[in-house]
């Protein structure tokens, strides 16, 4: 099924895209949680970390080389960033198309989530 990050992948929604490849895009989060926030996805729409398969290797391993890249070209790689990939409901994912947080630009908190109450 078809998410939000197909049609920024078809550019039929806008987004502040800072990386393209023939893998993946990087753009902002329209609701950053850091001074950087970014996420990277594949532009082959996988639903979640369940659903790569083998064949997927490659594309699931590229996003960490473009968080390699762009962390290197932004200067953000010497102080330091976090990488996230949440799954399903209990993960907090609200989008199923896999993607890659990319958080930086202030020191971060660990652990990185409060526990929610189930409703
Ligand atoms: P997750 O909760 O891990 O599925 O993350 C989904 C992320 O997508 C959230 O951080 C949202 O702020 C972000 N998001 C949703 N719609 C858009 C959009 N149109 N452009 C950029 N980021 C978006």
């Amino acid at each position: 099924m078809s998410t939000i990050f197909t049609k920024i992948i078809n550019r039929e929604i806008p987004a502040s895209i800072v990386y393209e490849d023939d893998i993946s895009l990087a753009f902002e989060d329209i609701n950053p949680q850091a001074p950087t926030h970014l996420l990277i996805i594949p532009k082959k729409p996988i639903a979640t970390i369940n659903d790569i398969t083998e064949e997927d290797r490659e594309v699931a391993g590229h996003l960490l080389y473009v968080a390699s890249k762009i962390a290197k070209q932004k200067g953000l790689a010497e102080d330091g960033y976090r990488v996230v990939m949440n799954c399903n409901e209990y993960g907090g994912q609200t989008v199923y198309h896999i993607h890659l947080h990319f958080l930086a630009g202030k020191p971060l908190g660990w652990p990185p989530y409060t526990d929610k109450k189930k409703v």
